[in-house]
């Protein structure tokens, strides 16, 4: 998978920058790149500027970013470590699914001395960041793990022979293929072969947040479609875009569910729900036109609101 565009950049502050930098900026930019001033050129630039400043100008938003972030950049750089063992995916998922991990020390496999005593004291566990789509889809992991096995030098025979101390037994790095369900709770902890374990965390998703089975997230809808109803092409979790209908006059939090658009409730072949909160959005321009008519809807309409009720 590619870089996760760099919002930062884009709005040209620092990672550190506070709301007021990052909003200044955005409004300096989105000036200069307005379609209505640097034409089609600049229209990709706007829309990156308009993506960048959604995300950045709300902190959960930009936390969960900086989140994705942190984990891709951490990924790259153990992409890049010298010294470290490979897990890998085997569903083709590029980048994302290559990730190393600092496995357990060979000293036992390596020195020529090992007992199986001191090599079980300390449980080996690793651990494993799936994106919510891997999660959605269930994962195979490729992991390798120090298991004990019969010493090939004496085969158990000889209680003096230096391989295995004795023992009759040494430490040698095995390949396991770990299947990660479907469904699964970010924190769970696998057992792989007679001793280890692996840990299974969950990235933070951009667009998702995860509720048991179910997935939330926010539906940018146009106003105008809002207010005559109509159909928004979804992109799920995983899977094509969808259609979603949007019935008229939908106000603002209302929420869309798709039955069986969720996560997979481990071991069933039931299917938790999609929740989408609708966030209603003026048009973006807004155009002399546009404020003709919602001048003509405001004279029409001689209510102010103002009623307020608890969140
Ligand atoms: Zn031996």
């Amino acid at each position: 998978m590619a870089a996760p565009k760099d919002y930062y950049k884009i709005l040209e502050v620092e990672e550190k920058a506070d709301q007021d930098t990052i909003k200044k900026s955005y409004r300096r930019l989105a000036r200069k790149y307005h379609p209505d001033v640097s034409g089609k050129s600049g229209e990709d630039k706007f829309k990156d500027i308009n993506e960048a400043y959604e995300v950045l100008s709300d902190p959960k938003k930009r936390r969960e970013y900086d989140q994705m972030r942190m984990g891709y950049a951490h990924r790259q750089a153990r992409n890049q470590g010298p010294g470290y063992q490979r897990v890998t995916f085997d569903d083709g998922f590029g980048e994302w699914g290559s990730i190393f991990e600092d496995l357990f020390s060979q000293a036992g496999a390596d020195s020529g001395f090992s007992t199986t005593r001191t090599q079980t004291q300390h449980v080996p566990e690793e651990t494993v960041t799936l994106t919510l789509e891997q999660v959605a889809r269930g994962e195979t992991v490729q992991l390798t793990v120090s298991e004990p096995q019969i010493c090939p030098v004496c085969h158990g025979r000889n209680a003096n022979c230096t391989r295995c101390g004795g023992l009759g037994q040494v430490m040698e790095p095995r390949k396991f293929s770990v299947s990660i369900p479907p469904g699964l709770e970010s924190g769970s902890v696998l057992r792989v072969g007679s001793h280890a374990k692996l840990r299974v965390e969950v990235a933070a998703n951009p667009r998702f947040v995860r509720q048991g089975n179910n997935l939330l997230g926010k539906l940018m809808v146009p106003v105008p479609l809002a207010a005559m109803g109509g159909e928004v092409p979804v992109k799920p979790l995983i899977g094509d875009v969808v259609m979603v209908k949007v019935p008229p006059h939908t106000n603002q939090g209302k929420v869309l569910r798709l039955r069986g658009w969720g996560l997979v409730q481990r071991g069933t072949n039931v299917k938790g729900d999609l929740l989408l909160q609708v966030t209603l959005r003026f048009p973006e321009p807004f155009t002399a036109e546009d404020d003709q008519l919602y001048q003509k809807l405001r004279e029409n309409h001689k209510e102010v609101g103002g009623e307020i009720h608890a969140p």
